[in-house]
């Protein structure tokens, strides 16, 4: 494609997800075009060795998709924080954008809560792990310590019965199902298929990595987020999600072959 055409695309993706995606639309073309954005964007904070310009962009779209969404009875409320018990995983530039919103005061009690929390999670599968009903280390008297920069999966956790989301994620129990509007799990898989395609293109892994180990690999070290973007692997060890690349699918990977087709 000549770069005329390129800006004229680039210029057309932004307009098509200026309202962030649509779960409802169904077809892919809004999370083809995301998938674009965020790869220029994945370039651009390479550029300016800052993580900012693409989980800036990545946060705010998601927030004003869900700002837009059509009304859900939800039960979600500020100090709910059940969910908070469970498994997370979180692609690389998310966990950087997690750190990256911490308080530099506040980076050496996480860093010791990671720490703790890893010593009991360490790099259990998360069918192992649920039931365990341990919590996320960044949660703070049932508040999220990084909550404008929590990651994807956080973002659209969300339930139509609290209750039942405390008996699914208490110490012990057993497979129970959240009732959760498909919209917020569709606006999920939007967004992180969008963002595993932009990493992919750029040559960065398009798996999630488990958040515990994740932070713990990035909270000590001062540099982390510059080596990530210069293509170090600084998440070397750190268990990723065992659904891996989502482009091994069929189906995904269609959305990324067109995604850069032209
Ligand atoms: S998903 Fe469940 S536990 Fe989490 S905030 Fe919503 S109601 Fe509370
Ligand atoms: S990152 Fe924040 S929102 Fe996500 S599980 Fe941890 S405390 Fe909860």
């Amino acid at each position: 494609m000549k770069r005329a055409e390129r800006r004229r695309q680039a210029r057309e993706d932004l307009r098509a997800v200026a309202r962030g995606l649509d779960p409802e639309a169904g077809d892919g073309r809004l999370v083809i075009a995301l998938m674009r954005v965020l790869h220029d964007l994945v370039e651009e904070s390479q550029d300016s060795r800052s993580i900012a310009p693409l989980m800036g962009f990545f946060q705010n779209n998601m927030r004003t998709a869900i700002r837009v969404a059509p009304r859900h009875s939800l039960a979600c409320s500020s100090g709910c924080a059940h969910c908070c018990h469970a498994w997370v995983s979180a692609r690389a530039p998310e966990v950087l954008f997690v750190k990256r919103s911490l308080p530099a005061r506040e980076r050496e009690a996480a860093l010791t809560a990671v720490e703790a929390a890893y010593a009991v999670t360490g790099m259990l599968d998360p069918d192992v792990r649920a039931g365990m009903g341990t919590p996320c280390p960044l949660l703070v008297e049932n508040r999220c310590r990084a909550y404008e920069a929590r990651p994807a999966v956080c973002r659209t956790a969300v339930s139509e019965d609290a209750e039942l989301c405390a008996k699914a994620f208490a110490p012990g129990a057993s497979d129970i199902g959240i009732p959760a509007p498909t919209f917020y799990l569709t606006l999920r898989r939007g967004y992180s298929l969008a963002l595993a395609g932009a990493l992919k293109r750029a040559g960065f892994p398009a798996y999630s990595y488990e958040h515990n180990g994740a932070l713990r690999a990035v909270l000590g070290r001062t540099d982390a987020e510059a080596a990530w973007l210069a293509g170090e692997d600084v998440f070397a060890g750190v268990q990723p999600e065992p659904r891996g690349d989502p482009f091994e699918l069929p189906r995904n990977r269609l959305l990324y072959e067109a995604a850069w087709a032209a």
